[in-house]
């Protein structure tokens, strides 16, 4: 889609990635940084003082205990994605996805002779499908990979009942559990993210994973970190000493010094609240549907109602024929998906939302 769409110059709603720069106080921290002694290597599993300063925000923000030692940083959540995967899965072992999902979780999974075992949201209002989940699950599971707030839909999965399911079909198993945790701060209204570091059944078993290119708008930095029980984290960096070693130095440092000094939780969601509302005013009038999104800076336009096309040469044609770009949901899925769903991201510049929102309600 990336391609097609750079050959034809459209308004572009598909990539995710923010239209916006970091904030200029941080960005002055990392000049000041850069002008410093600090160009060696870093420690192995990251700045000291950045983790504890992670470890601090995250017990508070979450009510829970953590150490420095729970924290490695790494280089964006992509990393610590495939390193906590292919730490700790081996040949034959199944590893269950909850679809759609972000793309590199079942390629992580493949290369370390796993099996992906994918269990679909379910319903127009993408929820959990639990006895899918508990039926999916055998004496070679491994894994669960999660995600909330959740990319591509914008629904936040995670909820009291949601952990108190997942702590029922783990008990008495040794299943792991990867919470990708990414877009934690963006949650919208009323809604809130609940971590699975928040319930200490589950995060016994966990990796979480968070990233700064989300939380700091800044996605071409890739930087990140991970949070894991001793026994997990231990396993973590036997593949990160060889892989990654240590991740970007100075920009360690200017993170730290911003996180102390400048950055509040709330600023996040406060960045693409009205962006949000500008969307879901813009597509108003659209026949087409636009479910929401409660999270992250993703949500799902439902065009059944003017196209049988799928949604990959539906994508296209509108690339092609009305210079506008969405990203199709089937590739999401292990299995495609035969549902009329486009991505659309809201992390863009208001010209860019209102006019891509006006192609897409002229269908
Ligand atoms: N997880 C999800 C759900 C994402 O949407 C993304 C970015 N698109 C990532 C992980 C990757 O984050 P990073 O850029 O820090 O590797």
């Amino acid at each position: 889609m990336a391609q097609l769409s750079a050959q034809h110059e459209t308004v572009n709603l598909g990539q995710g990635f923010p239209e916006r720069n970091p904030d200029p106080r941080l960005l002055a921290l990392v000049e000041e940084t850069m002008q410093s002694d600090r160009h060696q290597y870093a420690s192995m599993a990251g700045l000291p003082k950045l983790r504890a300063i992670i470890a601090d925000q995250l017990a508070r923000r979450y009510d829970t205990d953590l150490s420095i030692d729970d924290v490695t940083i790494c280089t964006g959540a992509t990393q610590g994605l495939y390193t906590a995967i292919t730490a700790t899965v081996h040949p034959g072992d199944e590893v269950i996805i909850i679809e759609p999902a972000y793309d590199s979780y079942a390629p992580a999974v493949r290369s370390s002779g796993g099996k992906v075992i994918p269990v679909p949201l379910h319903g127009h209002d993408f929820s959990m499908d639990w006895d899918a989940l508990r039926s999916a699950i055998t004496s070679r599971t491994r894994m669960i990979v999660m995600n909330s707030p959740h990319n591509p839909t914008g629904k936040i999965l995670y909820s009291p009942e949601f952990f108190r399911h997942l702590r029922d079909i783990v008990k008495d198993t040794d299943i792991l559990l990867l919470s990708d945790e990414v877009y934690e701060l963006m949650t919208y209204e009323d809604a809130k993210h609940l971590s699975i570091l928040s319930d200490p059944e589950l995060s016994s078993r966990a990796y979480v994973v968070y990233s700064y290119g989300k939380s700091l708008h800044c996605t071409g930095w890739k930087m990140g970190y991970v949070i894991a029980p001793p026994v997990l984290m231990t396993e973590f960096h036997k593949l990160h000493q060889y892989v990654v070693f240590s991740v970007n130095h100075p920009l360690q440092r200017a993170v730290a010094h911003y996180l102390e000094t400048d950055f509040e939780d709330r600023s996040v969601a406060d960045a693409f609240a009205r962006k949000r509302s500008l969307l879901t005013d813009s597509l108003a009038g659209a026949r087409c549907t636009w479910l929401g999104s409660e999270g992250s800076y993703f949500g799902v336009l439902d065009y059944s109602a003017v196209s049988d096309m799928d949604d990959v040469a539906f994508a296209k044609m509108l690339v092609r024929d009305h210079g506008v770009t969405t990203i199709p949901l089937s590739p999401f899925y292990t299995q495609g998906s035969s549902r009329k769903h486009l991505r659309l991201c809201y992390a863009k510049a208001d010209e860019t939302i209102t006019a891509g929102a006006a192609i897409l309600s002229a269908l």
